[in-house]
């Protein structure tokens, strides 16, 4: 597998790069790569990783679809008018989105489903507690755990030190509290999983995959 790691020099792509072969890793893309340079590396390569900013991926992939190559994303910060023009492209290649790619993660938006339906009643809140240089509040996992639920959790947004990932949510009523929290050590957990996302990903057909489909079918 050839891959483009797309935000190559930030924190994610570092890890990305880290975590590959040297000869797995066909070239990456930073903010002072030029259009050529960008449209080059893209057409050598059989996937690209993206870790990088909103408008950077909204201009790389129409570059992935002229050359059908499949996308693996985890960048945050998408309006939704964004995200739509994001996804529609599923229907020239495919294309896998996670906001986080952790497995604990999926597995927290799982009991944040039973839950709500336990705790009829209870108040819901999300804390997103990131390091300090992170450009998005709330986190999109905080907004992906939002999405789970039927009612509107409150969420809070902390940007200190250098936490590379805590999501702390809580149903809460008079009487009692139910802490559902996820914690991620460091960012090779959301590198590697992608790096495996991209691996199954590869030779898929165009259409629009999450990380529960990748879970799921490699079961
Ligand atoms: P970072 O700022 O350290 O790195 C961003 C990289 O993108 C840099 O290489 C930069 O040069 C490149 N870039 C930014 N804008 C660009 C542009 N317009 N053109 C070309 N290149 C551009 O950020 P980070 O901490 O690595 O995070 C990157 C993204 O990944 C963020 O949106 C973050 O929220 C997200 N993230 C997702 C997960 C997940 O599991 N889905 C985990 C961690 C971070």
């Amino acid at each position: 597998m050839k891959v483009c790691i797309s935000g190559i020099s930030g924190r994610m792509g570092t890890e990305v790069k880290n975590l590959l072969e040297y000869d797995e890793i066909s070239g990456g893309i930073t903010s002072s790569s030029t259009p050529t340079e960008i449209e080059n590396i893209i057409r050598n390569s059989e996937i690209v990783i993206d870790f990088s900013s909103v408008s950077n991926i909204l201009n790389i992939i129409n570059i992935c679809a002229l050359y059908k190559i499949p996308i693996v994303s985890g960048t945050t910060g998408f309006s939704e008018r964004e995200f739509d023009k994001f996804k529609s492209y599923s229907n020239k290649i495919a294309l896998l989105y996670a906001s986080n790619f952790s497995i604990g993660i999926y597995q927290v938006a799982n009991l944040l489903k039973e839950s709500e339906k336990v705790l009829d009643g209870f108040d819901i809140s999300i804390i997103d507690r990131h390091h300090n240089k992170k450009k998005d509040a709330p986190s999109g996992t905080a907004l992906f755990l939002a999405s789970q639920l039927n009612k509107n959790p409150q969420i809070v947004s902390l940007r200190i030190g250098g936490i590379p990932g805590d999501h702390i949510c809580s149903f809460t009523s008079n009487d009692e509290e139910v802490i559902i929290a996820h914690r991620s050590f460091n960012r090779r957990v959301f590198a590697s999983s992608a790096i495996k996302c991209a691996k199954w990903l590869v030779n898929k057909s165009e259409g629009f995959y999450d990380l529960g489909d990748y879970i799921h079918d490699k079961r």
